[in-house]
């Protein structure tokens, strides 16, 4: 055990204890990545081939542009690379430690050599150390051994240069506690751990591409064969038209330029990394960017009740002794019975009160607060009466047990659900007296629980036996029990509850309750929030343990409250949904909900009460523990998908219409309408900033009265392709316009300058088409979003520096524009407003 101090020098000795990752990709990898792109490969070919050709002015243009491209798409990765690793920080494990004699939560990067560190179920190993206590501690090693089976520990000595998986009396870092109790001196941190000599050998967890970015993947891909294949007809059409190699192959390199998205898959990367930010300071931190997009789709959201929907600040409400209801303010010290159901209540129990920080179980602190206000002081109690033994609680079991020497006898202590103790008691404790028990006796109680459960209160029951001589406790002697009372406690709603859920139900969501807790006061709760609208929406777990797969498919739709729940159970209801064809969001805390964590679409781990385990296991964790975040959330995927949707359909149809006015062109045998670097500076730069700022987009609640999107669901629907083919078709005839009129007026470098200067200004007002999917022209919504107008003016300016600036006019293959013509290209690119605003009023 060491004192703050002596940590403080350890550290500065040691370091932190952290494993230097694997190897990282250099910056310059990453930008080399860049292009491997596809389409940028297309790009190059494309410039090698222009240079061939005599036209050297368009290869170094296109080679500058791409370069300025793989610049930006570095600096866009890393950046997206650091905020991924800041939210992982947000959610690092932690450690319990003695220092100063008291027990304290830390960062476990901060636990050093020396340190005394307490494990519970749940927890993660934080370094590797020698066991100083052990309860039935178990440890899952398969990180380190492979061995999937639990090891179970104890302080007996092991022989010198044992393997790992016989090191008994040790534990690593790595690995999780997965039963019992126990403490180890920290004897390695860091790189000097077991694992920290793996380290380099261990896999560099690369981050998974999105379902979105897979299908946007997949669908440049097919665009560039569709590109070549066309660009390969327009080449034939014009040699065939009698037009020069030379010639056929500029309007080739034109339309795959046109064509080309090449912000695309880096808007996306963007959108959602801003889009994390903002759900991280919402409380909800995602580890898996997936779970942003699979939020969206979710359509069953199964919460846990305990200080998810319920506040988690338990306080005890009533005692129920020597057959009578006693509310705490009456708990009298100096009936014996009282006096000893609050003794046991303070040794059976793990969770310590140190000035105000409560560690441990809400259940276990109410019940030693109420100690504290009794005049009971935990601490000094548990001094008094020393633990010899104990089995731990756990939640399949629900029970916990404890021994101790009390007036000179060996008393065992238990504490747990009421349903389970009946079944194990023996006898009841009534005045000084030890009776058998009776089936009267047992209705009392049953009907007492009843009592307290409908009022939504939570119950525990307590019993003990003697058992003989100073031995460790087993399962075994957890029967023929003494009952001595039971302790009901309040855990009210969250005030949020209630509107969360009825969100949820809005947008076709159906929330459902899984819980370890009595069915009653399940139902009671439920009922309260408005999950449950009948009782015979509630049942035990234990009903679906002898249904098939198939009989529960069917089961499940009428059930909105499980009580009594076991972590396998748990898995059986994701599955039962998901196999009905339902994205399913499940919360969890405990060491044994891993599988199930894993098992739904979005895994929630609680971040405030949740086990280390669990947090490891999920794809989000609630900094609030809040059930309203996680319905915050889902509004955040939604928004996020939608917005992602209309910057695609910026780009797409932006891009269409520069595809049709080359198209127009070729056919028409007119020359071509735009040079590389016209398309180029479109794309990258003045496209990009409106694209990003959709992104952006102020997010709204009507996404919210829609029912969830089905997960396999193509971005690309026909409504959607339909949407991009008419607005694209719109900008395409009004950058032809421009395109002939400067045929007409000055031959094809004016042509080529207005239709350069119409289409870029047609897409920077498109921006504001892409708002929405409904007209927003004279709403509020029109001007809500500053990013996009920001970048409208910001690319507008840029668009009139290149027509205006004489000195630009030799890069950009330009001519000085009149005030009329100035005046003709805006105009033109302003009519692609009312004209698609009307579109979408025609649509609505
Ligand atoms: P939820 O699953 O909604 O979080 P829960 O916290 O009630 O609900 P568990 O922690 O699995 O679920 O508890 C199940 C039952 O075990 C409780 O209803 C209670 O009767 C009993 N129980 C809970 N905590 C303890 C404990 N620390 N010691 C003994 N029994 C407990």
């Amino acid at each position: 055990m060491l004192t703050s101090e002596q940590a403080r020098q350890n550290q500065e000795k040691y370091g932190f204890n952290e494993l230097v990752e694997g190897k990282k990709k250099s910056v310059f990898q990453i930008f080399l990545e860049q292009y491997k792109d596809f389409l940028v490969i297309i790009l190059i070919i494309a410039a090698i081939v222009s240079g061939f050709l005599g036209d050297v002015e368009s290869t170094v243009v296109i080679l500058v542009v791409i370069t300025m491209n793989a610049i930006l798409g570095t600096v866009q990765t890393v950046k997206a690379e650091q905020s991924l690793d800041s939210l992982k920080q947000m959610s690092a494990p932690e450690a319990k430690v003695i220092r100063d004699g008291t027990l304290i939560q830390i960062p476990a990067r901060e636990v050093t050599i020396g340190d005394r560190v307490i494990l519970e179920a749940g927890d993660c190993v934080p370094a590797d150390g020698k066991l100083a206590e052990c309860a039935s501690l178990k440890v899952d090693e398969s990180a380190l051994t492979g061995e999937s089976l639990s090891v179970e520990k104890s302080l007996d000595e092991v022989p010198e240069g044992a393997a790992l998986g016989d090191q008994t009396n040790r534990v690593f870092s790595g690995s999780f506690v997965t039963y019992g109790r126990g403490a180890f001196e920290v004897t390695g941190i860091g790189m000097g751990t077991e694992v920290g000599k793996i380290a380099s050998l261990l896999k560099n967890t690369s981050e998974k591409r999105t379902p979105l970015q897979v299908n946007l993947d997949e669908f440049g891909r097919k665009l560039s064969i569709l590109i070549l294949i066309f660009c390969g007809i327009l080449f034939a059409i014009n040699i065939f038209q009698g037009g020069s190699v030379g010639d056929a192959f500029l309007f080739a390199v034109a339309l795959a330029v046109a064509a080309i998205p090449e912000a695309l898959s880096s808007i996306v990367t963007i959108v959602l990394s801003f889009g994390t930010q903002k759900m991280a300071r919402e409380h909800a931190i995602i580890r898996k960017l997936q779970a942003v997009e699979g939020l969206g789709s979710v359509s069953i959201v199964c919460s846990d009740k305990t200080g998810t929907l319920t506040q988690n600040k338990m306080t005890v409400e009533d005692y129920y002794v020597d057959e009578k209801r006693i509310p705490a303010a009456q708990i009298d010290l100096n009936e014996e019975n009282q006096n000893m159901l609050l003794h046991f209540s303070i040794l059976c129990n793990d969770s310590t009160n140190t000035d105000g920080q409560e560690i441990g179980d809400p259940t276990e602190t109410a019940l030693i607060n109420l100690g504290s206000r009794l005049g009971k002081e935990a601490l000094e109690v548990r001094d008094t009466y020393e633990r010899k033994s104990e089995i731990p609680f756990d939640s399949d079991r629900k029970l916990m047990s404890t021994a101790h020497e009390l007036r000179g006898k060996h008393i065992m202590v238990v504490k747990g659900a009421v349903d389970v103790l009946l079944t194990r008691m023996t006898h009841v404790r009534i005045g000084k007296d030890v009776l058998p028990m009776t089936e009267e006796e047992k209705a009392k109680i049953e009907a007492q629980n009843m009592e307290f459960s409908r009022g939504g209160l939570r119950v525990l029951a307590f019993a003990y036996r003697e058992i003989e001589g100073d031995r460790a406790i087993t399962l075994e002697d957890e029967n023929d029990l003494i009952f001595l009372g039971l302790v009901s406690m309040m855990d009210p709603p969250r005030e949020e509850s209630k509107a969360a859920v009825e969100e949820c139900i809005e947008a076709g969501i159906k929330p459902i309750m899984i819980t370890g807790d009595h069915k009653v006061t399940a139902a009671a709760i439920a009922k309260r929030i408005g999950i449950l609208k009948d009782e015979s929406e509630a049942c035990e777990g234990a009903v679906i343990e002898n249904m098939s797969d198939e009989e529960l498919q069917e089961f499940v739709p009428k059930i909105s409250v499980y009580a009594r729940v076991s972590p396998e159970h748990k898995i059986r209801i994701v599955r039962a949904w998901q196999d009905r064809g339902n994205i399913v969001a499940m919360t969890g805390d405990g060491v044994n909900d891993a599988p199930a964590l894993k098992q739904a679409d979005i895994g929630v781990a609680m971040g405030i009460t949740g086990t280390e385990v669990s947090k490891d296991a999920a794809a989000m964790v609630l900094t609030d523990d809040n059930f309203a975040t996680i319905v915050k959330a889902v509004e955040n995927g939604r928004n996020l998908y939608r917005n992602i949707k209309y910057s695609i359909q910026f780009l797409l149809s932006g891009n269409f219409g520069a595809i049709l006015t080359v198209l127009f062109a070729s056919i028409a045998s007119l020359p071509v309408p735009f040079e590389p670097v016209h398309l180029l500076f479109i794309n990258l730069l003045t496209d990009s900033l409106p694209a990003i700022a959709l992104g952006l987009e102020p997010h709204t609640k009507d996404v919210m009265k829609e029912k969830p999107r089905p997960i396999n669901e193509s971005i690309l629907t026909k409504d959607y392709l339909l949407r991009i083919g008419t607005e694209g078709l719109c900008i395409g005839a009004m950058t032809t316009i421009a395109f002939l009129i400067g045929l007409n007026q000055g031959g094809s470098l004016l042509g080529s300058t207005l239709a350069f200067g119409t289409l870029c200004t047609s897409r920077l007002v498109h921006g504001f088409n892409c708002k929405s999917n409904r007209p927003v022209i004279f709403t509020n919504r029109f001007f809500n979003n500053v990013y996009l107008i920001g970048a409208f003016v910001l690319g507008l300016l840029l668009i009139t520096g290149v027509l205006m600036i004489p000195g630009l006019h030799n890069i950009f293959q330009v001519v000085t524009l009149n005030g009329t013509q100035l005046l003709t290209v805006y105009g033109l690119a302003l009519l692609n407003l009312p004209i698609i605003q009307f579109l979408k009023k025609l649509r609505k």
